[in-house]
């Protein structure tokens, strides 16, 4: 999608501190992290949020999942623990309407969330 910050930094023409990329997906370091390690996991496709996926993309999904312990591992949270959000929607705090999945750890969580 042309006018998306997230689909720029999947195709380099903006930077960002890459952690991990594949054919499908790249994580990268969140620019105000709100933890020591803060990665975001984006498919290179654009959908804005999860409603926008659908069910035949559901793999895409999983892909993210799947390959979330790998990232973590590789952030040196995998054995201390981490927590994975993804905001949608007004309420949830969502403001860059391209899915992506916070990968947040290297510190205590707090719960219930704020
Ligand atoms: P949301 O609130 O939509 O779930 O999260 C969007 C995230 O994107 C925020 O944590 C914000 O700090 C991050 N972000 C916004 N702009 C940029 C950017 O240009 N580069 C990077 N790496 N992260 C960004
Ligand atoms: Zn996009």
């Amino acid at each position: 999608m042309d006018d998306c910050l997230f689909c720029k930094i999947a195709a380099g023409t903006i930077p960002a501190k890459i952690v991990y990329q594949d054919e499908l997906i790249v994580a990268f370091d969140d620019i105000r992290p709100q933890a020591p390690t803060h990665t975001l996991i984006i498919p290179r496709e654009h959908f804005a949020a999860l409603p926008d996926v659908p069910a035949a993309k559901g793999d895409l999904l999983a892909h993210i999942l799947v390959k979330a312990p790998l990232i973590a591992a590789a952030k040196g949270i995998g054995a201390s623990g981490y927590r994975i959000v993804l905001n949608t929607g007004r309420d949830s705090g969502q403001d860059v309407f391209h899915i992506h999945f916070h990968l947040l750890g290297g510190r205590r969580m707090a719960w219930p969330p704020g």
